[in-house]
Formats: C-alpha cells, sequence, structure tokens
C-alpha cells in the first residue's frame, strides 16, 4: 500500500452514525474543555462545536462520575461521542455500558490480559470501534529502551504492539493516532503507520500551542498529512476555546479540496489602489459564510482594476470602485451597488448563489 492512497484504502469503522475511512470523508473532531460530569457545561460546550461544523466529539473521562455522565450527554447531542480513558478498564467498561461511541484506550496500558478481554468484549458486543492513541511523550518504556528517544518508527512500533493485542482478540475496528508535539516527527510517524497498516488514520499536531501559533503549526503539519492523502478524521489541537479548532480545521480542509460542505472567501491582501475598507468588509463576509453549508467560493476585492479578474473562480465577488462596488459572477460584472449597501448586495447573492447549489 503506498501513503497517497491510504485515506481511500482504510478499513470502514463505524463511529455512532458515521463511518470512519473506506472511501468517506475526513471528519473534524475535537475535545471538549469542560469537566465532564457537569452535564450542563459539556452539552453546551458539544452544541456550540456542533454548530461550528465539528462532527465527532471528545470527552475526557477521568473518573467514575465522568464515566456515569455519558449517557445523559449523549442523549441531548447529535454528533458521535467518544470517550477518552486512561488506564482504567472499569471506565472503559462503564463508558461502554453508558452509550460511548468509541473509546480512546491504549489496550497495552489497561494491565491483565482479563481486564484487556472484558473492554475489547463490552466494546464488540456494542459495536463500537477502539482509538489507539500513540503519544510521543508517553510511549512504552520498552520502546524508549530500544530507541533511545521517541522516534517515529518507536511511534509505529508502539502502535502495532496496540494492535497486535486488538487483533489477538479478533478485534479489528481499531482508528489509530501518533501525535506529538515536534511537527516532524509527528509526519514522519503518520507517514510510516500508513505503510504499516490499513487501519484509518485519526491526525493531530499535540500541544501545538496558542491560538496563533498553534493554528500554524497545526496547518504546517496537518497540511503536509493532507497533501500525502492521508488522515480520516482530524482535530487541531489549540490552547484556546475548542470552536477556534474547528473553525482551523475546516480552513484546512477547505485549502485541500477536501470540504464539501463550507463556503471559501477570496479577499485580497489590498494595496495602494485600494478604494474600499476592504479589511473590515472582508472579516464581516467571512464571518457570514462561516455557517453556510455549500461550498461556494466569495471574492471581496480592494478594487476593479485587477480585481473581477483576479478572482475569476469565485462564484460571486465583489470589487470596491470610486463610491461604490462591482458585483461580479466568475469575472464578470453583473451590476453596479453603491457602497453604503454593497455588502447586504453581496449578501444577498451569496444567500441565492447558496440557494442555487441545492437546488441542483
Ligand atoms: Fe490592490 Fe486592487 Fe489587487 Fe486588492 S484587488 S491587491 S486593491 S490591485
Amino acid at each position: 500500500m503506498t501513503q497517497m492512497t491510504h485515506r481511500s484504502n482504510t478499513r470502514p469503522v463505524k463511529v455512532g452514525n458515521l463511518t470512519i475511512g473506506g472511501s468517506n470523508e475526513l471528519f473534524i473532531q475535537s475535545m471538549t474543555t469542560t469537566k465532564t460530569h457537569d452535564v450542563e457545561a459539556t452539552v453546551a460546550q458539544i452544541k456550540r462545536l456542533e454548530e461550528a461544523g465539528c462532527q465527532i466529539v471528545r470527552v475526557a473521562c477521568p473518573d467514575e462520575r465522568a464515566a456515569r455522565s455519558i449517557g445523559a450527554i449523549k442523549e441531548q447531542i447529535n454528533i458521535p461521542l467518544v470517550v477518552d480513558i486512561h488506564f482504567d478498564y472499569r471506565l472503559a467498561l462503564i463508558a461502554i455500558e453508558q452509550g460511548a461511541d468509541k473509546i480512546r484506550i491504549n489496550p497495552g496500558n489497561i494491565g491483565k490480559r482479563e481486564k484487556v478481554e472484558a473492554v475489547v468484549k463490552a466494546a464488540k458486543e456494542k459495536g463500537i470501534p477502539i482509538r489507539i492513541g500513540v503519544n510521543a511523550g508517553s510511549l512504552e518504556r520498552h520502546i524508549l529502551e530500544k530507541y533511545g528517544y521517541p522516534t517515529a518508527d518507536g511511534m509505529v512500533e508502539s502502535a502495532l504492539h496496540h494492535i497486535k493485542i486488538l487483533e489477538d482478540l479478533d478485534f479489528h475496528d481499531i482508528i489509530v493516532s501518533l501525535k506529538a508535539s515536534d511537527v516532524q516527527l509527528a509526519i514522519e510517524a503518520y507517514k510510516k503507520a500508513s505503510m504499516a497498516f490499513d487501519y484509518p488514520l485519526h491526525l493531530g499536531i499535540t500541544e501545538s500551542g496558542t491560538q496563533f501559533a498553534g493554528s500554524i503549526k497545526s496547518a504546517a503539519g496537518l497540511g503536509a498529512l493532507l497533501s500525502m492523502g492521508l488522515g480520516n478524521t482530524m482535530r487541531v489541537s489549540l490552547s484556546a476555546d475548542p470552536v477556534e479548532e474547528i473553525k482551523v480545521c475546516r480552513e484546512l480542509l477547505k485549502v485541500f479540496g477536501l470540504s464539501s460542505n463550507s463556503a471559501t472567501l477570496i479577499s485580497c491582501p489590498t494595496c495602494g489602489r485600494i478604494e474600499i475598507d476592504l479589511i473590515s468588509i472582508a472579516n464581516e463576509v467571512e464571518e457570514y459564510i462561516s455557517t453556510i453549508k455549500a461550498p461556494i467560493k466569495v471574492a471581496v476585492l480592494g478594487c476593479a482594476v485587477n480585481g473581477p479578474g483576479e478572482a475569476r473562480e469565485a462564484d460571486i465577488g465583489i470589487a470596491g470602485a470610486r463610491g461604490e462596488g462591482l458585483l461580479f459572477r466568475h469575472g464578470k460584472t453583473v451590476r453596479k451597488v453603491p457602497e453604503a449597501t454593497m455588502v447586504d448586495e453581496l449578501k444577498k447573492e451569496i444567500d441565492i448563489i447558496a440557494e442555487e447549489y441545492f437546488e441542483k
């Protein structure tokens, strides 16, 4: 198997009402920052994430209170719920019983064989997958001793170690992540993993930082992986409101033509020819199209000199002209509109084009 076709050549794995892998699209994931046992706060945050375009959500499960809250959370949300467990197999069993759509636990860390078997049996009975989450910062001692420090080979070896435990129990609904905060290391690990097994890959660059720096670091690492054809789910990890993670994910998917349900803004960098307050208009239009679920392209350009022609691929756009705006479609001017109303006119046209898309 080559890396280039890994995304579409992965084993299909069901997570709630979604199927990850196979020929399916890449899904956007995030993780809540609320205390999971605070059901009201957790549900409220998940609803905001859903609204922003999150397709799968993960919650931390540090204790029994959290595990016993899963059912109540599930009842109130519409997207699959992944429960993140470290070591404690009893929490995994409770989360599965409560209706988790997937659990994230490393079978090699559970302990005695009977405990692993109990978790695998419960997951099988409910038909839910297990995500193996390899993290460069917490590789098993025997792997660190062998390689001396976290390496891509060591991370893949760790993944294979956990995979084997599940496969030996005839369990194959597996998803794997190989996260590292070192971008090069993560890229190398995912590349090697894609050649070592055909389970779907959940992409992430961990501990990537604040909203600004973390978005850039994530875009660099995840962008490299996406361009190689890797990844079935993806999370951007930021020290920020998780809704920001979704926004970055969506932009990244758009860049690589992997989003079929979001609009894209094209805006010029501005220069001395600028005729309108382009920066604030671009921000307003970006906000406006963020909820549009059609893959349309909208352009806002500072002037008409090179304007419409510079954005020929746009379905609709506006270019500033002295005291007015030129509305254009696919590089051709449709009509002139007064500067005071041009953004409203553009929004109306955007709505029409989005409707046309859904009527097609
Ligand atoms: Fe400059 Fe006009 Fe091009 Fe914007 S569209 S960068 S204002 S020439």
